[in-house]
């Protein structure tokens, strides 16, 4: 089977932009591949965090995504800190990668121009990125539109590391464009992220969903309840598209372009929807809630089979690059 790779931040809880955006994808790519998904909170601490909830919300993001159909079966779930070759093969990274296409990275430049002090690790960001895939020769990496220039420096990177020792190791790791990639948060105007404050929870209480549902932004042309909307410019319209049968999405932009209903009308049914939709991943992380040690025991199993496999690569790499054994004891 083909291999692949993929990381997430430990944001704690899965929200309804991650599921749609990344995780439901991942699920089905366990079909077809052999997974890697890991929790990145090595990458999580390049950014202003609060580390006494750094833990609690790397546990969380690994019983969300069993919840919602990670399966340790037939995939490799793990957190990235667990296997320590993810750094040193960043660290022989480091050594063929050039500044300048570094320095060029859109998300770096985003990042950086919001704090006053830049710490390095933001700028070798993507390098700990391009480790974490080559480490286990992963062949695909699925990607949202955000990623992809990480990805195109990542196979940069094999392919000069593989010149620079002249040895054809790191195979280029292709990517995997998902369908749905970029949903809006609540406020119609930027991606959904928990820093932005903008998400629905994909755990959150059906009250919960409906109450933060209920003030979201629409199309701002429907002032009153008698002003016909755009439904293509409205974030509820796209939700219904995930959320909502066929004939429903229909109905929804037929009563918004006519004025036929409200637009509080069309949350209430997009709630409904979503809630039963959401509903066995509650389900499943509240009996994941009662059996704490079994997340524990994924991400062991998971660490324990990354390492085994990640030290392969790094007695390669090491021997390749000229490093001299270490003695055994
Ligand atoms: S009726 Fe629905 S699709 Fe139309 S603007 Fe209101 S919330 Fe959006």
């Amino acid at each position: 089977m083909p291999r692949v790779f993929s990381g997430i931040q430990p944001s704690g809880e899965l929200h309804v932009g991650n599921y749609l955006g990344a995780v439901r994808n991942w699920v089905e790519l366990q079909r077809e591949f052999e997974c890697f998904f890991c929790i990145v909170d090595l990458h999580a601490v390049t950014q202003p965090y609060e580390p006494r909830e750094l833990e609690s919300r790397t546990l969380d993001m690994a019983a969300s995504l069993l919840a919602a159909g990670i399966d340790p079966a037939r995939s490799t779930l793990f957190v990235q800190s667990h296997v320590p070759q993810h750094t040193a093969l960043a660290w022989a990274l480091n050594v063929v990668t050039p500044l300048g296409e570094l320095e060029r990275m859109t998300q770096f430049k985003e990042k950086s121009a919001r704090l006053s002090s830049v710490p390095a690790g933001l700028l070798n960001y993507p390098i700990l990125q391009a480790a974490d895939i080559l480490l286990y020769r992963a062949d695909r990496v699925p990607v949202g539109d955000d990623q992809i220039q990480h990805l195109e420096l990542a196979r940069e990177i094999a392919r000069r590391w593989n010149a620079r020792f002249g040895r054809d190791f790191f195979p280029e790791p292709q990517p995997l464009l998902s369908p749905a990639t970029r949903i809006m948060g609540l406020d119609g105007a930027t991606k959904m992220s928990k820093s932005l404050g903008n998400t629905i929870g994909v755990l959150d209480s059906p009250e919960a969903i409906w109450e933060k549902l209920r003030p979201a932004m629409t199309d701002p042309a429907r002032k009153t309840r008698y002003d016909p909307g755009n439904p293509d410019i409205c974030n509820i319209y796209r939700l219904h598209q995930f959320f909502s049968s066929g004939a429903e999405v229909a109905m929804v932009a037929e009563r918004c372009r006519t004025a036929g209903w409200g637009c509080l009308d069309c949350k209430r049914v997009l709630a409904d929807n979503m809630i039963a939709a959401l509903a066995p991943i509650r389900e499943r992380a509240a009996e994941l809630r009662d059996n704490p040690g079994r997340v524990r025991e994924v991400l062991a199993a998971g660490a324990a089979r990354c390492r085994a496999l990640a030290e392969a690569t790094m007695a390669a790499v090491r021997e390749v690059m000229g490093f001299l054994a270490a003695a055994e004891e």
